[in-house]
Order: structure tokens, then C-alpha cells, then sequence
């Protein structure tokens, strides 16, 4: 039975960006922090560098100063492995190299008590593989914080092959001590969330390789219409490209090369052009003040007479664009079971399903102007949308005066199939649910790291009962016969979830969270 964890000493190895960081979360929850660093003066340096920042919070009025000095007062560097014996959790955030991990357990399992807590902090390689190293790979587990840890409130506790249940148990509350919200998962390729996030990147990479549309205006689909905290592009050059693309090439090796973590080519180039972003002051946008930074491309104002609105269906799943057009556009309601749709003039106006409004118009025979999926349709800036090539052009003129008359900026994008938001959500979505169905985290779980960890504004699965899975599948199919890739392939889950028979322990009821 492991000791509960509570007043433990807590050693940190690595006193990188992540063990600093790590270190400074400890001690706050007051425990007593060893720092090691195998570069001299590295613990040293990084404890000065913590010192500093915290004293600019004092000195802004934002920390108490008695509670800092005594915060920092818990924490010392520790010159070598064996000042790190007494300790009751040694948590590794070294360089991500198995063999670096692999050769330090191992010494630390010859040095530390036999109840010592082993965690690992890697944030790509297996942790079955790190524990196998130990005589006693039942005491390790991940224990994966997100960068800046201090301020991150994700902490991904990751079981190995071997990690015994009372670790796992201990940790957890450990983390909700910490004032962290943990989930759980099994040791799989990029655990959750660097797993479950490759396609927001991966879909407009894509479309930008494509040539749909330029990185500005890409991101605003995304961002502004529909709803996520930054647009894939901006966000990777935040992130750094070369750290993106290399998170990217780990999983899709990991997976034995997967379509569905297939790089992209264009963020390649990036790379081995050392465009990498904010950090070299040029990436899929410039930081240098050189070349002109380029904006979105929104429709111009047009004017059409005001049209006739019929809104069939029910527009539950599209909240608050009903309202809107009801309210502010005089729309006729025809309630229903069918999916929604609206007859604006002789135009048929919908969410996009996967398939081209040009293939929609030639199976109709009517003029088909598609709209991108968004998280709030009422408070969303931007819509973005894409006509059917039949239509002819008071069709499209129709269409944007009515959404600009509703105070929407208008982005009108190629006819793409999915557009680019409800393809990111979905493809977001398929790939929970792989993790769900194969027992790596729960369903909960699942949401709960992608709220916390990359910021969503709504968890994928969450998003996806409320599109309804039936609605989701069609996207999935439409996408994977358009391309004939086994990248949209959709899930299993995703099929039995849309003829209405979910396992019995599918829930999305969200765990407990941290205050
Ligand atoms: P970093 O390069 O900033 O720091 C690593 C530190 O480890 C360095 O100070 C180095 O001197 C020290 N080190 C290397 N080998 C050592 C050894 N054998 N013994 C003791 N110290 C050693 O790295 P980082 O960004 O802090 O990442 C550390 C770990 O955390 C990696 O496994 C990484 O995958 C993971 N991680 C990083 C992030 C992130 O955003 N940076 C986020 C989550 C997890």
C-alpha cells in the first residue's frame, strides 16, 4: 500500500523550463522541493531566475511577500542523486531521451526507499518503456504537466503496462492537492491531448496546402467563426513549428505511421526554412515589422432585397443562428425532426455534412449555399460559407447581405467539403472517440484534457452529442468518400454511437474538477 503523499518530500530532476516549473507547484502546495540538475549551477540559475519573477509579482501587489520567501525557502538545489534518498515522489523532467530516463530510474531505484514514488513528466515516449528499466515498474507512472505548469491546470497521470492502481490513486489526489485538475490515461502515443489535437493543426495545414484560402483568413474560420481561443496557424507558430511539426512526426511514427497523423509538407518547409514561428520572427506570419502582415478576406457590404426565410428542422444542434434569423431576419419556422435547413429565396442554406455544396445542388437541382460549423452562431463575429458552382450570383448576393444584415462578417471560402471548422471538429471528435473505445481514458476524461489542456471551448465529444452522432458520421463518410483516404476513416465508436448503441460505460458526464 503506498503512503499518502501529502507531506512528502518531493525531489524534481531536470531544472529545464518543465522541473522549474514543476518545482515552483510543489512547494506553493507546501512541500519541501530537492532540485537536481546534472549541469552544474543549472538548479542554482533556475531557482534565481523563479526568485526573480516571483519578486515582480510581490513588488506589482499581485503576491504576498512573506508567502513567497517562504515558498522559495522550500525549495533547494540538491548537488547529487543520493540528497534525493529521503524523498517520497521524485518527479523527472530531464531531456526526452529514453535512454537519459531509463539510466536515472535505475540509480534512483538503488538509491530512494522501496516506497518512493517514480514519475515521469516525458510528454512523447512510453512510460511502459521508461519502467521497464526498473526492478519495480509498479511504482511509475506519468505525471504530465503542460507548460507553463505553474499556470496550467491539466495534469495527465499516465498508467504504464505495469503501474500499480494505488499509484495511480495517489497521485491523483495528490494533483487535486496541487490545485490541478487530473485525468487519467494509459501510456498510448501522446497520451491524450497531444493525440487528440493533431487534427486541428492537421485539417488546415491541409487546406492550406490546398490552397483554400490564405493563413490569415484560414485562422479567422477557425478562431472567429468558430470559436476556438486562437486559429491552428497563429497557434503553431506560438508553439514553435519545429516543436509542432516534431510532436507531430513522434505520434505518427508512434502509431507505425497512421494516415491519420500524416505531417504536413507545408509545415515541413517551415521547419527546414527556419520559419519556425514567433521565436525566429517569421512563420506562417511575420513578427520582424519586414513585409506587410496580411489580414483576413471578408466579403465586401452588399445589398439584396430583403429575402423570404423558411427554417426547417430542428436548428437545436446551431445555437443561437435560428434566433438570429428569426429575430433579426422575420424567419419562418417549419419545426421538425430533419436535420435543419433554411429556404432563403429558392436557395437552400445548411450545414455543411462532408460534401460539396456543388455535388448538394446537382442532387437537388437547387442553388446551395453550405455554412461552417461555430461553437455560438449569436456571438460569433464571422460565418464563414461556400456556394454550390451552379448558383448564380443574386444567389450567393442573397445569401451575404442576409448574414451581413445579421452583423456578420462574411468569409466566403472555396466549395471545400466539411469547410473547415465542422472538419476540424469532427476529425477533433473521431479521434476521442478512438480513445475512448480503446479504454485508454475515459469519455470524461477525455473532454476534461481538452478543455484544460489546449483551452477548447467545448470538449470534442461534448460538441459531438450535440451535433448528434448521426450528423457526424455523415461528415466522416462524405469526407472519406471524397478523399478516398483512410485518414477520415470513422471510428467504431462513431458508428455505434449513431445507430443509437453506446457501451454502457460511455458517459460524458464531466468528473470533479479542481476549484
Ligand atoms: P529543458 O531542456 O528546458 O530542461 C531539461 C533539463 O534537464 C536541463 O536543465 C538539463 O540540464 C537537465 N538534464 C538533462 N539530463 C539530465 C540528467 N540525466 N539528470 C539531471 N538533469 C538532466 O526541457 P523541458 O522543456 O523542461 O522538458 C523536460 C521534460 O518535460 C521532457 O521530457 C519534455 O518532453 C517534458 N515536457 C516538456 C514540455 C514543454 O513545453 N517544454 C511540456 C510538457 C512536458
Amino acid at each position: 500500500m503506498i503512503n499518502s503523499l501529502s507531506n512528502a518530500d518531493v525531489a524534481v530532476i531536470g531544472a529545464g523550463t518543465m522541473g522549474i516549473g514543476i518545482a515552483q507547484v510543489a512547494a506553493q502546495a507546501g512541500h519541501r522541493v530537492f532540485l537536481y540538475d546534472i549541469a552544474a549551477e543549472a538548479g542554482q540559475k533556475a531557482l534565481a531566475a523563479l526568485r526573480s519573477r516571483l519578486m515582480k509579482r510581490v513588488e506589482a501587489g499581485k503576491a504576498d511577500a512573506a508567502a513567497t520567501d517562504a515558498l522559495l525557502a522550500r525549495i533547494a538545489p540538491a548537488a547529487a542523486l543520493p540528497d534525493l534518498a529521503g524523498c517520497g515522489l521524485v518527479i523527472e523532467a530531464v531531456a526526452e531521451r529514453l535512454e537519459i530516463k531509463q539510466s536515472l530510474f535505475r540509480d534512483l531505484e538503488a538509491i530512494c526507499s522501496a516506497d518512493t514514488l517514480f514519475a515521469s513528466n516525458t510528454s512523447s515516449l512510453s512510460i511502459t518503456a521508461i519502467a521497464s528499466a526498473l526492478q519495480h515498474p509498479q511504482r511509475m507512472a506519468g505525471l504530465h504537466f503542460f507548460n507553463p505548469a505553474p499556470l496550467m491546470k491539466l495534469v495527465e497521470i499516465v498508467r504504464g503496462l505495469e503501474t500499480s492502481a494505488d499509484v495511480l490513486t495517489a497521485l491523483q489526489a495528490l494533483a487535486r492537492r496541487w490545485g490541478k485538475q487530473p485525468v487519467l490515461c494509459r501510456s498510448t502515443p501522446g497520451f491524450i491531448v497531444n493525440r487528440v489535437a493533431r487534427p486541428f493543426y492537421a485539417e488546415t495545414l491541409r487546406a492550406l496546402e490546398e490552397q483554400i484560402a490564405s493563413p490569415a483568413t484560414l485562422d479567422a474560420v477557425v478562431r472567429d467563426a468558430g470559436g476556438f481561443a486562437m486559429g491552428p496557424l497563429q497557434l503553431t507558430d506560438l508553439i514553435g513549428q519545429d516543436v509542432n511539426y516534431a510532436v507531430t512526426e513522434s505520434v505518427f511514427s508512434a502509431f507505425c505511421f497512421d494516415p491519420r497523423f500524416q505531417p504536413s509538407l507545408a509545415q515541413q518547409e517551415l521547419v527546414l526554412a527556419g520559419h519556425l514561428g514567433r521565436k525566429s520572427g517569421r512563420g506562417f506570419y511575420r513578427y520582424d515589422n519586414a513585409g506587410t502582415q496580411e489580414e483576413a478576406a471578408f466579403a465586401a457590404p452588399v445589398s439584396a432585397p430583403a429575402a423570404q426565410i423558411t427554417l426547417h428542422g430542428d436548428w437545436s444542434s446551431l445555437p443561437g443562428l435560428a434566433g438570429a434569423l428569426q429575430t433579426n431576419a422575420n424567419a419562418i419556422i417549419e419545426a421538425g425532426q430533419t436535420s435543419p435547413f433554411a429556404c432563403i429565396n429558392e436557395v437552400t442554406f445548411m450545414l455543411t455534412n462532408g460534401k460539396t455544396a456543388t455535388q448538394t445542388a446537382a442532387e437537388t437541382g437547387k442553388p446551395v449555399v453550405l455554412f461552417d460549423l461555430s461553437v455560438d452562431y449569436a456571438n460569433a463575429s464571422v460565418i464563414a460559407i461556400s456556394p454550390a458552382l451552379q448558383n448564380g450570383e443574386q444567389h450567393n448576393a442573397t445569401i451575404i447581405a442576409l448574414l451581413q444584415s445579421l452583423g456578420k462578417r462574411v468569409i466566403v471560402l472555396p466549395d471545400y467539403p466539411g469547410l473547415l471548422t465542422l472538419r476540424t471538429v469532427a476529425m477533433l471528435c473521431n479521434e476521442a472517440l478512438d480513445v475512448v473505445n480503446k479504454r485508454i481514458a475515459s469519455a470524461a476524461d477525455t473532454d476534461t484534457a481538452m478543455r484544460y489542456g489546449v483551452n477548447y471551448p467545448l470538449g470534442p465529444l461534448a460538441w459531438g452529442a450535440r451535433l448528434g452522432w448521426k450528423t457526424l458520421l455523415q461528415v466522416m463518410d462524405n469526407l472519406h468518400e471524397f478523399y478516398g483516404e483512410p485518414r477520415y476513416r470513422p471510428t467504431p465508436l462513431l458508428r455505434q454511437l449513431a445507430a443509437g448503441y453506446p457501451p454502457a460505460d460511455f458517459s460524458l458526464t464531466t468528473g470533479d474538477r479542481a476549484a
